[in-house]
């Protein structure tokens, strides 16, 4: 049994390397998904909390995730690394 790796950000599973977001050197991040992270950065650096929220919710609806799924999905947001982390001056 392998450890899944997550998201950093959004909190989706970024197991296959081809979801993981790509370092400046073209590494695979191990931390962010390919939809939150390229090139070394954050795609959306001034991304809220409370965006991300209503993103995940929006996207895992039209996944047609069950309710329970995505309260799962949005209450662990704030524990992932991004957002616990103090924002820089
Ligand atoms: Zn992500």
């Amino acid at each position: 049994m392998g450890t899944t790796l997550y998201c950093q950000s959004c909190g989706m599973p970024i197991d296959h390397p081809e979801m993981r977001g790509t370092e400046q050197n073209g590494s695979k991040s191990l931390e962010y998904c390919v939809y939150c992270y390229a090139d070394g950065h954050l795609i959306n650096p001034d991304m809220t909390l409370g965006q991300m929220t209503d993103l995940v919710r929006t996207k895992l609806k039209e996944m047609n995730m069950p309710p329970s799924f995505i309260d799962g999905a949005v209450t662990n947001l704030p524990q992932l690394r991004r957002w616990t982390r103090k924002p820089t001056p």
